[in-house]
Parts: structure tokens; C-alpha cells; sequence
């Protein structure tokens, strides 16, 4: 029987308790699944007011003795918070002058908060400090993003000399954000002037906690094996690219899982009809109720197409904007889009939608129950997105049956492999231009209306597909056995 691996997880955000993007889901979902295996993981976040008050519903208790963290000559009294989420014990640190505030990173989405060095400098040493607190030790600490990207360096630097052993693990969700303050902020670190150099923790000019966390961690990871390739690359690395390449050597990605339990189509209680890969007829039932409640015409030889996303550049929304008349207006296709975002996009949706009564169909705003229904009701699923670290919802397609068509990159290209071969679940392209996505379309159309047993097939090699958390947590359990001294 194999040690038990502890490790202890940091991260910004924990769904349920805080969530603004994809980290929250991993940073809940990949402890839960290691425990599933018999390992000891934990999580730690900063206690946000929400997050604290989202926790109390589930039995929040408070150390007696806080810690005391010293950043820039200050010293803050972290209380320690303790409940169980699914299984995980979690970990809140609570400081109120640092968090009790309304936002998670600023006032508002756009707006960052002006002291955020300091909240996750303190943040960062705290949950370092954590496992004198617990009289635990873990064998893996494993940070996420920049907020936590300080960890790595303060271990391998020795802030506490407790954890001699302990190994650091440090995750990239999202390379856009990389938290670069001015470098007066290195005093709030508790690090030494020695290490303010291009080669540790300066980037053009500045301090840059995820640089922190790639130099001085044991092992990098992203969020998928192509975005790992991608990042080292001036295309996708936002400035990052030479670092990343340069700790190549370390680097390496694993793929999000998805909510096997939440999204399935045997059981899915937000879909009107269930089916599995070997009887799809609830599916059928799915799509003609998703027609109805979308006014779209019920035309049986024309394909339904899907989109559930943020209405971003990112997405590739535009390019569905300027391709899709065309197959409308021949009667091949009919569009279905969830999604909030960009107003200028929205505009160009509502446009479209009046141009063409009955076979495109728009909700804007966020839409859980739409959500399900569209991805059991339609017949594919479009994502052209430009870049893509992981991606859940070319997952969620696969596993209801409802061919993807996706750019050919991060995420998109670890999970969804084009028919091209025979032996596919989807459709892919390359080149972010009209012609290269009006072509793919082609394709997928002519695939549904011409050869219906082919389709049908690449349905049931999309629906066999294992995104569960079960599996990628094996693939951690590797990366931190590599690294542990644990057999
Ligand atoms: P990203 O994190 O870049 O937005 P992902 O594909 O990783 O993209 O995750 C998006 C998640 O948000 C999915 O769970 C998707 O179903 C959900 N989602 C996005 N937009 C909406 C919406 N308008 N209504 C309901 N769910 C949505």
C-alpha cells in the first residue's frame, strides 16, 4: 500500500465559497478527487467576507491563537478558519484590514485593489505557516496563480524552516494575469534585494509573483499539455514566453476534469429527456423541446448548433458573427446562443437574431438550466476560441453527444480530435480567419446531412471519454510522487 501523499493546496478562489473563473472549480474539485484516493489534501484561501459567510453555512470554526504574519514592517493577526467542503478540510485565513471587503482582487472586475501585493504577500506566508498551526506537514505544497506564487520562493528560500522536506507544486490557470507590482512591493515579500534580477523575481522592471512561483517551484504545470507548448510561445505567453522556455525542463500540462456527476445525460435533472451513447432517443426528444422553447423551426435535415460562453474576443464570438449567414439562410443550420459579455457583441447577436425569424435563437445573461438544455438538445457545439488554457464546455459537449467544433488549440486540441481520421469526436481548424472557419463548418454540415452513421459514430467516441477528476488526479498523484519523498 502506497503512502498517503499530504498536500496542501493554495489558491485565491474555492468554489463554493469564492469563485471568478475556472481556478475556483480546480482548486475545489482536484483536493476532493485526491482525497477519493486515499491522499491527504487540504486547501487554503484568504477569508473574504463572502467567503467567510458562504462558509459558515458549513460549520465554520476559529483557531484561538491567530497567526502572526509581518509584511513591510507590519504585523497582521491572521485568524485561522476550519470547515470541511466536500470532504476537504479548508483552511480560511482571516485579516480584516487585507479582506473583509466586498470584492475578491478590487472594487469591481476592472478595477484591481491598490494594496493586492501586500493582501497575497501575507496570504502566501501565511498558508506556509499553516502547517505549524496544524502541527501537519505537508509533503506537496501546491500553489495556484500569482496570488499564491510567492509560496514557491518562500520555501525554497527557507521562510519556514519547519517544512525542510516539503516540495512545491505551482499551477498556471491563466498567464494573462501575472501580478506585477512596482518593486518597492519586494519589501512586503520579506525576500532579499539579491533576488530583484531579470533571472528570480524581476520582469521589465517590476516584481512579478507568477515569475515568483515558475523560477522557484519544484515543477510547473497548466491547465492542459498543448497550452504548456503554446506558453512558451510569443503568441500566447503575455510576456512570459522566454521564462516559460527557459524552465521548460520543469513545465508540463494536465487537463482539467469536468463535473462527471453535475453533466451527464443519464441523469442530467436540468434536461428535459435522458439517453446514453447506446440510445440516444432522448436526445432527439431533448432537441425538439429545445426548438420549442427557442421559437426555432422544427426542420429535421437542419443541423443545431450551440454556444454557451462569455461573449468575448477570446471566444471567437466575432468570427461566428461573420461566417453564419450563409448556412442560415441555405437552411442547413440553426443557431442557439447562451452568453453574456461584450456589448458590441450582444448588439451584432440581436441583429442577427431579427434577421433571421425561427432559426437563430439569443439569451443573454447567465443560464444554468439553458445551459444543460442546449447541450443536450443540440446536435454540435461551437467554440472558436483564440486561445484556450482548458475549456470545460467543448467537455461538456462530448460527453452529451453534441459534436464540438473548436480551434485547434490549448484545451480545444488536448480533448477534441477531428473525424478527419476516422476516428474523431469533432471538428478542428488552425487559422483564426473566415475561410479556415466557414471551411470547418462545411464539413461538419456536410458529415450531419450526408453520412448520418459516421456522425453517429464520432457521437459515441465523443460520449465514452473519461474527463473525470478520478483520472486527472492520478495524473497530479504521478507529478507529486516524482517529487516527494513518499513511495
Ligand atoms: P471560461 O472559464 O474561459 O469562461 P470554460 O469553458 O472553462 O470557459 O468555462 C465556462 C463555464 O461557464 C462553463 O461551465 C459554462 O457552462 C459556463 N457558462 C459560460 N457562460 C454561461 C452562461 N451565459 N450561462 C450559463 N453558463 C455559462
Amino acid at each position: 500500500m502506497p503512502t498517503p501523499i499530504r498536500i496542501l493546496h493554495a489558491a485565491s478562489e474555492v468554489a463554493p465559497l469564492v469563485k471568478t473563473g475556472g481556478l475556483a472549480d480546480v482548486a475545489a474539485a482536484l483536493p476532493a478527487a485526491l482525497r477519493r484516493h486515499g491522499h491527504d489534501a487540504r486547501v487554503v484561501l484568504p477569508g473574504y467576507r463572502a467567503a467567510i459567510a458562504a462558509a459558515q453555512k458549513h460549520g465554520l470554526s476559529w483557531g484561538e491563537s491567530p497567526l502572526i504574519i509581518e509584511a513591510g514592517g507590519i504585523d497582521h493577526r491572521v485568524g485561522v478558519g476550519t470547515t470541511t467542503i466536500d470532504g476537504v478540510p479548508t483552511y480560511l485565513l482571516g485579516c480584516d484590514e487585507l479582506y473583509a471587503r466586498d470584492g475578491v482582487y478590487g472594487p469591481s472586475a476592472s478595477n484591481d485593489y491598490d494594496d493586492n501585493a501586500r493582501r497575497f504577500s501575507v496570504f502566501s506566508k501565511a498558508a506556509l505557516a499553516l502547517p505549524g498551526f496544524l502541527k501537519w506537514t505537508p509533503h506537496i505544497v501546491h500553489a495556484h496563480d500569482w496570488q499564491s506564487g510567492l509560496i514557491p520562493a518562500l520555501l525554497e528560500r527557507g521562510f519556514n524552516r519547519a517544512l525542510p522536506a516539503t516540495r512545491s507544486v505551482f499551477t498556471i490557470h491563466n498567464i494573462a494575469y501575472q501580478g506585477a507590482f512596482w518593486h518597492f512591493d519586494l519589501k512586503l515579500t520579506g525576500l532579499d534585494w539579491a533576488l530583484f534580477n531579470p533571472m528570480h523575481l524581476e520582469h521589465y522592471g517590476k516584481l512579478n509573483l507568477l515569475k515568483a512561483g515558475v523560477v522557484f517551484a519544484d515543477r510547473v504545470t497548466t491547465v492542459s499539455r498543448r497550452h504548456a507548448e503554446e506558453i512558451q510561445t510569443a503568441e500566447y505567453g503575455y510576456g512570459m514566453q522566454a521564462v516559460m522556455a527557459g524552465h521548460s525542463y520543469k513545465l508540463s500540462g494536465i487537463t482539467n476534469g469536468i463535473d462527471t456527476a453535475a453533466w451527464d445525460p443519464a441523469t442530467d435533472r436540468l434536461a428535459p429527456a435522458h439517453y446514453d451513447a447506446k440510445d440516444l432517443t432522448g436526445k432527439r426528444e431533448c432537441k425538439r423541446l429545445l426548438r420549442d422553447e427557442c421559437g426555432l423551426h422544427q426542420d429535421p435535415n437542419t443541423c443545431v448548433v450551440g454556444v454557451v460562453s462569455r461573449l468575448v474576443e477570446q471566444k471567437g464570438i466575432d468570427l461566428v458573427l461573420d461566417a453564419i449567414d450563409p448556412y442560415i439562410l441555405s437552411g442547413r443550420l440553426q443557431l442557439v446562443v447562451l452568453g453574456a459579455g461584450d456589448l458590441a457583441l450582444e448588439h451584432r447577436l440581436h441583429a442577427m437574431q431579427a434577421r433571421h425569424p425561427g432559426r437563430i435563437f439569443v439569451w443573454y445573461g447567465y443560464n444554468e438550466g439553458l445551459a444543460h438544455r442546449i447541450f443536450a438538445g443540440c446536435d454540435a457545439f461551437l467554440m472558436p476560441s483564440r486561445f484556450e488554457p482548458c475549456g470545460l464546455t467543448q467537455m461538456y459537449a462530448l460527453r452529451y453527444g453534441t459534436l464540438p467544433i473548436v480551434r485547434y488549440t490549448g484545451g480545444l486540441a488536448d480533448t477534441v480530435r477531428d473525424v478527419v481520421d476516422g476516428q474523431g469526436n469533432g471538428f478542428t481548424f488552425g487559422p483564426i480567419d473566415l475561410g479556415h472557419f466557414s471551411s470547418v463548418i462545411d464539413r461538419a454540415l456536410g458529415l450531419y446531412q450526408h453520412f448520418p452513421e459516421q456522425w453517429r459514430a464520432a457521437q459515441s467516441r465523443a460520449m465514452a471519454a473519461d474527463h473525470s477528476w478520478t483520472r486527472v488526479a492520478q495524473e497530479y498523484v504521478a507529478l507529486y510522487r516524482s517529487l516527494a519523498f513518499v513511495d
